[in-house]
């Protein structure tokens, strides 16, 4: 167990209905710390049965969770919001310890999921309907919107609270229930926001958190008519076969999936801004985050200038335990993320790419950050997601050429651009097919804008005045007046 100052927040039990509830007969997975595989504790192994208990008790607190009006629900979201900033410390060492990265991005990322609580309270009293001017002089055409009802979420590793806040804040402010199953590397993150739902006086059943077997778990929540919405943020393989178990019962999906972002840097873009921001887009979270630069293109007339520039700022980051001083890179979550990566640079350097730095791996599941030059179409860092921290750079010559390479992928989560040359920034942004694009900055993600993907990287938008959309089903109703 983890040493924290409000020794509660580590739950090793699931939230079902308000009541706290362990393994019964299935046993317990123990949770470790990427850093060192150290067992930091251990959650209850909950399989389908446990689910369908927590989807009935998400169903039982609905009608009195969505007869609340905005503003009260609003008010138990913000006190939510306060909680987690409260305990942001130990959230902060709790999600460091499972999940790795670095405490000051912890601490960033609960700041980040407490705002998505903080927005949608706010949002929640903005569902309008609407009056359509009517065609018949004896009707009434009116527009209301109503909770979809049961959600489930599903949630990845990589940012262990703020996806879940995401999701939640939105269903929550909606009038909607929802059950919840965290990723199996970071439950403690889930289980102490479940905590703090309960301390902030969301009514018992509104927030449910499961732990244990995910295709089990997964199977439940796709299966049960009861759940009406599955929100899921994950890989696109999963994310795929979550569609397809959701299509018998036709529920509602957001799906939050992989990206193959391209970072592009041309002639007239100003170098330093350019390598500042590749830096944030690509190291962040060790590479791990679904946004995170993948492919990074640079226009020949800048291309020695801008490697040797990057080289110099790679060679700056320290790569140790997210809980040490002064540490910009933690491990790869776990021994095949680590591999992947290997793989990659293993194949880039043998299809002709050429090495400038790091690459190694260190005590266990660490990696020191890479830049390799020469990178081709052929290789697998083009095609594939890296989620870890090689920087593979490709020289292109053309505006058309490299929209043509950006786009060439089953992608289309987030794209970044320098320029300063205001046409090509318009053009580029429209050209480009992404949900997302970072025009001279590497860092998009905020509450109040919309966060998602085209193509094969996902469904819906988060966060911003459209991710309670996701939320609400419309309803049109037809007054006769006579
Ligand atoms: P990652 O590569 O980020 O681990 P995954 O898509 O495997 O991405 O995991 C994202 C989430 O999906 C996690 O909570 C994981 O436990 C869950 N998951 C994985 N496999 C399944 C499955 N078959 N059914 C339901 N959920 C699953």
């Amino acid at each position: 167990m983890l040493n924290l100052k409000d020794a509660a927040l580590q739950r090793e039990a699931c939230l079902v209905g308000g009541e706290w509830v362990g393994a019964d007969d299935n046993g317990f997975d123990d949770v470790t710390n990427p850093a060192d595989g150290s067992v930091i504790g251990r959650i209850p192994r909950l399989g389908e049965a446990e689910t369908l208990r927590a989807i009935d008790a998400a169903e039982e607190a609905l009608p009195a969770w969505q007869a609340l009006t905005a503003k009260a629900r609003g008010a138990l979201l913000r006190r939510w919001h306060d909680l987690l900033l409260e305990h942001q410390e130990d959230l902060a060492a709790l999600m460091t310890a499972e999940q790795g990265k670095p405490l000051a991005e912890s601490r960033g990322e609960i700041g980040f999921a407490a705002s998505f609580f903080e927005w949608f309270a706010e949002e929640g009293r903005r569902t309008y309907g609407d009056v359509i001017p009517t065609p018949q002089s004896d009707r009434r055409l009116l527009v209301v919107k109503q909770p979809v009802g049961v959600c489930a979420a599903i949630t990845p590793w990589n940012f262990p609270a703020a996806m879940i806040a995401r999701k939640a804040g939105p269903a929550l402010a909606a009038g909607c229930t929802i059950v919840i199953k965290p990723a199996g590397q970071t439950p403690y993150s889930a289980l102490a926001m479940a905590e703090l739902a309960m301390r902030a006086g969301i009514p018992a059943g509104v927030v449910n958190v499961v732990t244990g077997e995910a295709r089990a778990i997964g199977k439940a929540m796709t299966e049960s008519p009861k759940v009406r919405k599955l929100s899921f943020t994950g890989s696109t393989a999963i994310g795929k076969m979550l569609l397809k178990q959701s299509a018998d019962t036709v529920k509602k999906v957001s799906m939050e999936l992989g990206g193959n972002a391209p970072f592009i840097v041309f002639n007239d873009a100003d170098l330093e801004k350019a390598v500042e921001g590749v830096m944030q887009a690509k190291f962040r979270n060790a590479g791990q985050t679904c946004v995170c630069a993948n492919r990074i293109f640079v226009q020949a007339g800048i291309h020695d200038a801008f490697t040797e520039r990057l080289a110099e700022e790679v060679a700056k980051l320290k790569v140790g335990p997210g809980n040490e001083e002064g540490v910009h890179v933690g491990p790869m979550i776990d021994a095949p993320a680590a591999d992947k990566v290997l793989e990659q640079l293993e194949d880039a350097l043998a299809k002709g790419g050429k090495l400038l730095l790091g690459g190694q791996r260190q005590n266990g599941n660490f990696l020191t950050p890479a830049v390799i030059t020469g990178a081709t179409p052929q290789m697998a860092c083009f095609g594939e997601e890296t989620f870890g921290p090689l920087a593979p750079v490709f020289r292109f010559e053309s505006e058309g050429e490299v929209i043509a390479l950006a786009n060439a992928t089953e992608y289309g989560l987030a794209a970044y651009c320098y320029t300063r040359d205001l046409g090509r920034a318009w053009r580029m942004s429209e050209a480009l097919e992404y949900g997302m694009v970072g025009i001279n900055n590497g860092h998009v993600s905020t509450c109040e804008a919309p966060f998602g993907g085209i193509k094969q990287s996902g469904l819906g938008r988060e966060g911003s005045y459209l991710g309670i959309e996701d939320y609400l089903e419309t309803k049109y109703i037809n007054m006769a007046i006579e």
